[in-house]
Order: C-alpha cells, then sequence, then structure tokens
C-alpha cells in the first residue's frame, strides 16, 4: 500500500502517536512472551537478505505495512538475547525502563560533543558515573566516561597510557621513527581479544601485547609478570600498561590487581583493570573483595550493558585523572571554540568520537527505577543460581565443574565414565541444545577440555529456567 498522503516534512503527530502505542504494545507483549522464542534464530544464513527487494523503495510505504514486517521477517531473525535462558557468551539483557532510555534519546537526537550542544547529556554522564562510581566503591577521584563498548573504553586507556610514555607518539606517530624502543602492554593469556585488537589499532603491534601465564585457577601469576617486565626492561623495551581482568570471558576468573599494582607502581606503568562483565558486581558489598586492588588503578573499564539491565551500548571508563585522557585526545577546531571551554566538560575532548549519544539517561532510568537495592538484589540472585547449578552439577556422577564460580558463569562438562572423547561429547551436546531452541550455551577450552559455559545474567532469568537446562543436559547423556 502506497502511504496516504505524502507531504513534505515528517510523519504527522497523530500517526506517530498511534503507532507508538501500537509499538508499546508489541515490545509488551514481546517482554511478556520471550520464553516462547527460540533462543537462537533458527533461519538459514540469506534467509532475510532474500526476502528484501533489491533496490530501494521509490515511494514512501504505508508505516502500518512496515510493522507488519517486524512479525513476518525480523522476528524470526532475531536471536533473543533477552531470553531467560540465553545462557551463552554473557547473558546479558535489558530492563523495560531501559528500552525507554533509547526511544527519549532518539527523540532528542543530541550529539553531546559540546557542553552546550548538549547540556543534559554531559551533565548526567557525571551525575550517574559518580553515582556508579560510589556504588561500586571506586575513590572519588575517579572520574569516569562513557563509551559504546569495553573495546572502545581500553583502546582509549592504553592510548592514553601510550602518551604518558612520553615519547612525542601525539606528533610525530609510530613510522618512520628509528627512534622509537618496542612499547610492551601485558595481560594474561585469558585475555579479551579487544586488547589485541587495541594494540593493532594504535600501531604498538600484536609483538608489544605480552601475555602472562595462569595458574590452576586461570588468573595471571604475579611473578610471572614481574619476571617479564625485568626482562624487557633489560632489553630495552618500554612497559606501557598492565591489563588485568576481573571476570575473564572464558572462565570470569581474578587476576590478582593488588599484587599487579604493586608491580605497576614500582615501575610507573598504567594500570588498566578490564571488569567489562564482572565490574557490575562491585555494587553487591559481599563480591568487593574480588576488586581489591582498582582503587590504585589508573583506569577500570565496565559495561553497564554486560550485567547492569541497560540495554546495548554503554561502557564506561573511569580513570584516575581524566586528564591524562584528555591530553591524549582533545583537538578544538576553530569551528567548536566556544566561550564556555574552561568552565565546562566537553565530551568530545575524551576520544575519538566527535559527536555521542545520550547514553546517561537510560543508566539514569535503571538506577532510579531499581536503585542501588534492586541492582544488588539482582546480581545477588544471579550469583545465587549460578552456585546453585553448580552444585547440581557437583552432585552429578555424570557431570563436573571445570573452574570456581566467583560471579554467575558456570563451566562445566559432562563426563559420564561410558565416554572416551569427551570432547565430541560435550560439542555434540552444545549443539544439539543450541538447535533445539531451548536454550543457549557457548563453550571455552580450559587446560585443553572442551568446556560448556553457562553464564547467569538475564532480568528475566528464574530457578525453573536453570532447571530446565539441567533436565536438557541429562537427557543428552543418558
Ligand atoms: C565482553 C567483554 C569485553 C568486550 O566488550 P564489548 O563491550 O563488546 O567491546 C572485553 N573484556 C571482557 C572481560 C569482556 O567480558
Amino acid at each position: 500500500m502506497k502511504q496516504k498522503d505524502p507531504k513534505l516534512g515528517d510523519m504527522p503527530a497523530e500517526d506517530f502517536r498511534r503507532y507508538g502505542y501500537e509499538i508499546v504494545d508489541w515490545i509488551a507483549n514481546y517482554f511478556e512472551h520471550i520464553d516462547e522464542f527460540p533462543v537462537l534464530s533458527q533461519v538459514q544464513p540469506g534467509w532475510l537478505k532474500d526476502s528484501q527487494p533489491k533496490s530501494p523503495p521509490e515511494s514512501g510505504e504505508d508505516f502500518g505495512d512496515v510493522l507488519k514486517d517486524m512479525d513476518r521477517l525480523i522476528l524470526p531473525a532475531v536471536t533473543h538475547w533477552n531470553h531467560p535462558n540465553f545462557h551463552g557468551l554473557f547473558s546479558t539483557s535489558t530492563s523495560s525502563v531501559g528500552v525507554f532510555g533509547e526511544m527519549f534519546a532518539a527523540a532528542f537526537d543530541m550529539k553531546a560533543m559540546l557542553w552546550r550542544t548538549s547540556p543534559a547529556s554531559t551533565e548526567l554522564e557525571d551525575v550517574v558515573l559518580d553515582w556508579l562510581r560510589q556504588m561500586m566503591n571506586l575513590p572519588d577521584e575517579f572520574e569516569g566516561i562513557i563509551y559504546d563498548t569495553a573495546s572502545v573504553s581500553t583502546m582509549h586507556a592504553i592510548a592514553a597510557a601510550r602518551d604518558r610514555a612520553n615519547l612525542k607518539i601525539r606528533e610525530l606517530g609510530m613510522s618512520g621513527r628509528d627512534d622509537l624502543p618496542l612499547l610492551r602492554v601485558y595481560c594474561s593469556e585469558h585475555v579479551h581479544s579487544s586488547i589485541d585488537k587495541a594494540v593493532i589499532t594504535l600501531g604498538l603491534g600484536t609483538r608489544s601485547l605480552r601475555k602472562i601465564a595462569v595458574n590452576e585457577r586461570f588468573e595471571m601469576i604475579p611473578e610471572a609478570l614481574a619476571d617479564a617486565i625485568d626482562e624487557d626492561v633489560e632489553n630495552g623495551f618500554v612497559p606501557i600498561c598492565v591489563v588485568p581482568t576481573i571476570g575473564t570471558t572464558s572462565s570470569t576468573s581474578v587476576d590478582p590487581v593488588d599484587a599487579i599494582a604493586d608491580i605497576c607502581e614500582k615501575h610507573g606503568i598504567w594500570l588498566h583493570v578490564d571488569a567489562a562483565y564482572a565490574g557490575s558486581a562491585a555494587i553487591v558489598p559481599e563480591l568487593q573483595h574480588y576488586f581489591k586492588g582498582c582503587e590504585r588503578a589508573d583506569s577500570i573499564v565496565t559495561n553497564p550493558h554486560k550485567w547492569l539491565f541497560t540495554p546495548f551500548d554503554l561502557s564506561v571508563l573511569y580513570c584516575r585523572d581524566l586528564d591524562e585522557l584528555k591530553r591524549a585526545f582533545s583537538l578544538v577546531p576553530e569551528y567548536l571554540k566556544t566561550s564556555d571551554e574552561s568552565t565546562v566538560k566537553n565530551g568530545m575532548d575524551y576520544g575519538i568520537q566527535l559527536g555521542r549519544r545520550f547514553r546517561a539517561l537510560k543508566l539514569w532510568f535503571v538506577m532510579r527505577y531499581f536503585g542501588r537495592e534492586g541492582l544488588i538484589d539482582r546480581i545477588r540472585e544471579h550469583c545465587r543460581l549460578a552456585n546453585l547449578f553448580a552444585s547440581w552439577v557437583e552432585a552429578s556422577p555424570n557431570f563436573e565443574m571445570l573452574a570456581p564460580v566467583p560471579f554467575a558463569l558456570v563451566c562445566f562438562r559432562a563426563c559420564p565414565s561410558d565416554v572416551d572423547d569427551l570432547d565430541a561429547l560435550n560439542e555434540r551436546i552444545m549443539n544439539d541444545i543450541n538447535a533445539s531452541g531451548e536454550a543457549y550455551l557457548s563453550h571455552t577450552k580450559l587446560n585443553g577440555k572442551f568446556t560448556l559455559r553457562l553464564s547467569v545474567g538475564s532480568i528475566r532469568v528464574e530457578e525453573k529456567h536453570l532447571m530446565k537446562v539441567w533436565e536438557l543436559l541429562n537427557q543428552a547423556v543418558t
């Protein structure tokens, strides 16, 4: 159907209102019935693409027709991250108020580059990040900035670390110079690939990334780090940054940040803590001991879009001295100079982006709606459920645990006594469960063993959802 009355300008307000109500109803139904969908989309690659015309629509369509395609074409091709049985990777989900935050942010369509182009976004960002800092028990001097993802947060932190080395890289770059020593960044063998990508992007190269051995609990060995740094310094290399992880992607192991901070302090090396996943758990008093040493870091990244019920994307980089980040990135062209520069914060000074989305709003909604207590209760419950699941694994003769459970990820495998090739068995079990659409699990390799990962983090997850997975797993081994 053609659009009824194509005029210039936007959709008429009464149509916006009507479709808007319809969309909110649609989303409310979606959340209400989310566990009736297959967790993983069941379509084949290319299915959606093949459904679409090869050329763009010539004249405007009736928006009611467009909306019908949400059910017909989009929904089947959605993998439901909000599904309470999404246990793969890290289970992340949005709250309803988070969706409201995105609606308003899209409506304002602000670009937070300068304070004056977006006072609300600039100031609310400071407010929510200070609230979150207090909840995470980080010292007063830490100041944050919001980026899209942890990958980008970490890249900025390492860029600031590179700047601190005083090698004039900002002005002279790294190419065509024979006066530059090899710069080194250190992390554990279990580090997230975003650290590798950061050193690639920053021109340091993967050669600059030195991966340190871990102990039997998959935690970086501080003595091995100290030895590696001593050896590098002897060779004339320049250590610029150490990146311990609290909650590694593979097993959520916790590197000993306090001991690592001693080493960084001794050598004046930038300490950047990757707590992209587990950072949200720092708001829970009984879990704060895992974060010991973070108060000594130069920077720390946490992703409220992972485990704080805030829709993707929202990552926070806290810096002990945000001015170091500013020195690395601030560049004010004539057309962006304003008279209020010295008295206000301009978001564009703290990274490569000029315009920045109004992301703080959704986190403000989440924090105000749930409160600190409500957020703590939910994360605490996820940890309880993960430990409950782990207790079922431990009590079963057919399954075994393969890593400790500091937060809400369970690493385990099936190990029935009559099967020789356990890797093949566990891979088959995972693929069968995922193909069924009933639940989604992912895997990792720990000590060479194919390991099933069950992450508990959805705002909608309950004990019955874990019982369902446990049932599926037990059916698969018998
Ligand atoms: C998820 C994760 C990342 C990457 O997060 P993005 O926001 O998707 O870039 C980095 N580090 C750790 C430890 C993670 O769990």
